[in-house]
């Protein structure tokens, strides 16, 4: 796996100055949403596109290589799984299981959020349908093995975007078939005990 730094500027929208993480509980997973786009395109959206207007970002984004960059140092908020809509199903801001592993976090979303508590991973996609290229989910299964064993995440503890989010369809393909989901999780635990 290569990573290569490549951080955004300082910005409330996209990398809130000074602004550390409280506590690394999760490892959280989106797709891109366009079709081919690359991870330096995601990175110029951030950068350019967000900041001063949207709040959006992620510490990492996989491209469609397997090349990894990394957006936002580990120790610092990004903005990627915060809402402040009411999921039609459920009723609530936040999943059972986004509430059950976020605590406090997960609680009152005008004040504190799971962006305080997880690493966002964004995946670059070959299609509409979510697709991912071979290179892009073997890098996230290392990249995700990686954060878990560094930051002693259990595998319970990683999830999409749409399992914290419950209207979120993201990453598409997983939302769409969880099943694929369980078999990345199950890449990971078989890195983390190889
Ligand atoms: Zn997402």
């Amino acid at each position: 796996m290569k990573i290569i730094d490549k951080f955004l500027t300082e910005n409330d929208y996209t990398r809130p100055p000074g602004r550390k993480i409280a506590e690394k509980r999760a490892v959280i997973l989106h797709w891109v949403g366009v079709p081919r786009q690359k991870a330096p395109a995601v990175w110029d959206y951030f950068e350019h596109g967000c900041a001063g207007k949207i709040y959006a970002s992620a510490h990492y984004c996989i491209d469609l290589d397997g090349t990894v960059y990394r957006f936002i140092p580990d120790d610092s908020v990004a903005y990627h799984c915060g809402s402040s809509q009411i999921d039609p199903q459920s009723g609530k801001i936040y999943t059972d299981w986004a509430r059950a592993i976020f605590g406090k976090y997960a609680k009152e979303p005008k004040r504190n959020s799971p962006n305080n508590a997880a690493i966002g991973i964004e995946m670059c996609v070959l299609d509409a349908e979510g697709n991912f290229a071979a290179e892009t989910l073997q890098a996230a299964v290392e990249l995700t093995a990686y954060l878990c064993k560094t930051y002693q995440i259990p595998i319970e503890r990683v999830g999409t975007h749409n399992m914290v989010v419950g209207w979120k369809d993201c990453p598409r393909l997983w939302t769409r078939y969880p099943d694929k989901f369980e078999d990345f999780k199950k890449e990971v635990i078989g890195l983390l005990n190889g």
